[in-house]
């Protein structure tokens, strides 16, 4: 059996960001494949998916490591392009268990290239992360900022983003895009699908939302010295839902670069005002890099206070000490995704907290 419609396979397709660009693709007319361990996610997911989208996406419970396995979806599957969600996220657990980190994330990147490599498939969209740029001299974060992430977890990132940018740089029949996520909140309006971390959250929306819904007593807020409006940290919180619409936009930026130009010489063609920001010149330097953020900050008490009039509810709420490896501000200069990829994210504070909100109250334990 081979499926001749042409497919987007999702890696981590089962998780919180890949749960939601499936969806978005699906809407938008793709076929996703997902291929996930469940290491991080359940499988009710794809119940949630098919109630919102009315498809039930094909799903393979395979470790993106077992390069065997992969190759078998690729021969079930026309795949046309990746969409690299697959891997460990937490930055304490990357600390404590840094073997298991650059085990899990790297080799799963490897493998998925050798086989994508092997079957000709060569578009790559891959999560990575505002970590990368580790405490930056100023905000907003441009792309073109130093790289020097604080953590284990964040050098994955940045090293995968190296090794993509090394295949990139052999073999020019590859589109890759490098999306730097800053800070993903929310859920789709639904309510269906949402972040469910297991056991206790360690960021700050899950955080607060479970405070809300009466799973936590109270909020830590993690340092009140900052050199910011209020002294608490601040980052840009972005809409789950931006976030997988600006894979869509990367996806079909790659579609158009290609049909554009075999050669892919139009990637020039988005230099009409060339500035050091603008995409590469020439095709042998590096492929699309671009932030996925909002563009704008907000500290911790700002997000408490905008969680309490969404929710109605009461966040009790105490300082602690800073968290180590913490940095006061980060948040993302978002033109580059604009000029290059048409793509700014529409949704505001109040639906991140709304949409968050009804996950969270409609489902108390998570996914079932
Ligand atoms: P998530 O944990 O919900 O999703 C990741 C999925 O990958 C999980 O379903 C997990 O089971 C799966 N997975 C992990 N290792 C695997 C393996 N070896 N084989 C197959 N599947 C595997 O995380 P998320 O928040 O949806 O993040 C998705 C991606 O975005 C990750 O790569 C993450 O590092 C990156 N990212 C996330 C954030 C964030 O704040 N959530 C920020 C920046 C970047
Ligand atoms: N934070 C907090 N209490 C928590 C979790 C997070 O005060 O229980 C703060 C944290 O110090 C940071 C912000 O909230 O300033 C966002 O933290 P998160 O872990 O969500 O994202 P990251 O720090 O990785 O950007």
């Amino acid at each position: 059996f081979r499926c001749l419609m042409s497919s987007i396979l999702i890696t981590g397709g089962s998780g919180y960001i890949g749960s939601h660009t499936v969806v978005a693709l699906i809407s938008a007319g793709y076929n996703p494949v997902i291929v996930d361990n469940l290491s991080n996610s359940k499988i009710t997911v794809l119940d949630r998916i098919e109630t919102i989208t009315g498809k039930r996406p094909p799903f393979y419970q395979i470790d993106l490591r077992d390069r065997a396995a992969l190759d078998v979806v690729f021969q079930t599957h026309s795949i046309s392009a990746a969409i690299h969600f697959g891997g460990l996220k937490a930055v304490g657990e990357s600390v404590a268990e840094p073997l298991r980190y650059y085990e899990n994330n790297i080799e799963s990147t490897l493998s998925l290239c050798f086989v994508m490599a092997a079957r000709g498939v060569k578009r790559l969209v891959f999560s990575s992360s505002a970590t990368v740029y580790g405490d930056p001299h100023t905000v907003p974060i441009r792309e073109d900022f130093p790289l020097a992430p604080a953590n284990p977890y964040g050098r994955t990132k940045l090293m995968i983003e190296q090794i993509l940018q090394d295949l990139y740089a052999a073999d020019p029949a590859w589109q890759i895009a490098l999306l730097r996520y800053f800070n993903p909140v929310g859920a789709h309006p639904s309510g269906l699908i949402g972040e469910d971390p297991g056991g206790h959250p360690n960021n700050l929306m899950p955080y607060i939302s479970q405070v809300a819904v009466g799973r936590r007593e109270r909020l830590s807020v993690f340092g009140s010295d900052y050199p910011t409006t209020d002294g608490t940290g601040v980052r840009d919180y972005i809409h789950v839902m931006d976030l997988a619409e600006g894979h869509l936009a990367a996806l079909r930026y790659m579609e158009k670069a290609e049909s554009l130009s075999p050669q892919r010489q139009e990637y020039k063609l988005n230099l009409s005002s060339p500035d050091s920001l603008s995409f590469p010149r020439r095709r042998e330097s590096i492929p699309l890099i671009v932030n996925l953020g909002t563009g704008r900050g907000y500290s911790v008490l700002e997000m408490v206070s905008a969680f309490e009039k969404v929710s109605g509810k009461t966040i009790p709420w105490q300082i602690t000490d800073r968290r180590p490896g913490d940095i006061a501000a980060c948040y993302a200069d978002a033109i580059r995704a604009k000029d290059l990829l048409g793509w700014t994210a529409s949704r505001t504070l109040t639906d991140m907290c709304a949409d968050t909100w009804r996950w969270q109250s409609q489902n108390p334990a998570g996914y079932p």
